[in-house]
Order: structure tokens, then sequence, then C-alpha cells
């Protein structure tokens, strides 16, 4: 299995080569083509497996290839559990989006809120947010999501873990219902279980 045969169009697949990666992993094998085809995505994978190409190339990839929606409200959400690693799903969003048009940006708490709404305001496609922060600009009106096409949860079983569940929750209703899910675990114990049937339709489920 090469990347080329994986549905993706060259803009990205410039940027896998770019970033030297001569085949894909066993999770993005599967997460790839199964999230480009539309459908709600249930990945239990663990750190190192790839699993942030998985969902991010076929993520852009959709964007990319969508109408262009009239006002710059964000389009796909990447939420997860700490800064740190929303810093790095923001720079992988960075590095497989150089050869396309499409903006991003990265929210988290306890750094200075009002740099991010000025960012915000410029309007992007692309927010990795921790659920915290994104709450905060959620209620300054900084973040609206009337235009949001996908919604990710990465590390679900860690935002669980660190008490998240209520504000994912409150987050998950603001968001518009016709939207397409992918959430990403390293396991599927049974709280995630009970989340996943609040959020994801009929999902197609991966496990490496
Ligand atoms: P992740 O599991 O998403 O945290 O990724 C783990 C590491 O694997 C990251 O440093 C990626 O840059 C790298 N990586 C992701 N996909 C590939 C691939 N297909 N070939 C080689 N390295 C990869």
């Amino acid at each position: 299995m090469a990347f080329a045969n994986l549905g993706l169009s060259a803009p990205l697949l410039q940027a896998i080569s770019d970033k030297g990666y001569e085949t894909p992993s066993p999770i993005q094998q599967q997460a790839i083509p199964a999230i480009l085809s539309g459908s709600d995505v249930m990945a239990a994978a663990q750190t190192g497996t790839g699993k942030t190409a998985g969902f991010t190339l076929p993520l852009l990839e959709l964007l990319q290839k969508g109408e262009r929606p009239k006002h710059n409200h964000i389009r796909a959400l990447i939420l997860t559990p700490t800064r740190e690693l929303a810093a790095q799903v923001e720079e992988s969003v960075k590095d497989y989006s150089k050869h396309l048009s499409l903006s991003h940006a990265v929210v988290f708490g306890g750094v200075g809120i009002n740099p991010q709404m000025q960012r915000l305001r410029k309007g992007i496609d692309i927010l990795v947010a921790t659920p915290g922060r994104l709450l905060d600009l959620y209620q300054q009106n900084a973040v609206k999501f009337s235009q949001l096409e996908v919604l990710v949860l990465d590390e679900a079983d860690r935002m669980l873990d660190m008490g998240f569940i209520h504000d994912i929750k409150r987050i998950i209703k603001m968001l518009p219902t016709r939207r397409q899910n992918l959430l990403f675990s390293a396991t599927f114990s049974d709280p995630i279980r009970e989340l996943a049937n609040t959020l994801v339709n009929n999902p197609q489920e991966i496990s490496v």
C-alpha cells in the first residue's frame, strides 16, 4: 500500500514526501480512506502510530476539495486534552497543509486570550483547541461554529481521564448537527463508548 493509492491529491502527497514518509502506517492505511468516504470514524490508536497524520491528511483533503463557505468561520475543530498535544497537532496541520490554501490556528489556556481572539477574527479553516479555552472564546463570541464540517476528538480517553467530559458535551451542543465526527482514542473503554454513543453516527471502527 502506497500513499498515492489512498485518495490523497498531489499537494498532500508532496507534503508527505517533504516529510520523508515512504509508506503509510497501518492506522493511516485504514483511517485515510474511511475519513475520505465521509463517514464517522472511531479509531483505537496509541501515540506513535502515526494517528495524527491519519486524521489530518484526509481532513485537509476534504476541506480543500469542498466548497469554500461564504463566511470565514471555522470548518474543522480538533480537540485535544493538553496544550502540548494541541501545539503538536497544529504543527502537523501546518506541515501537511503547506502546499494548500487552508488556514489554521491553535488555542489553549495558560496564555493570553487576546492574541487568540485577534487571530480568530481574521478567519481560519482549522482550529486546534483544548476544551476550556475554546469555551472561554465561545463565550466571548470569538468563535462561530455555524460552518463546522468536521469534529475531531484526539486522545479522547485522556480527555475523559482529565475530567473534560462536561466541557466536551457542552462543546458538542454548540455544533451544527450535520457534521462528520472522528474519535481517536488509545483504548475503547466503557466511558469512551458511552461518549461515542452521543457523538458518532454509524461509524467505521478501526483498530491497529
Ligand atoms: P503520531 O502517532 O501521530 O504522534 O506520530 C508519530 C510520529 O510518526 C510523528 O513524528 C510523525 O511525524 C511520524 N510519522 C507519521 N506517519 C508516518 C509515516 N507514514 N512514515 C514515517 N513516519 C511517520
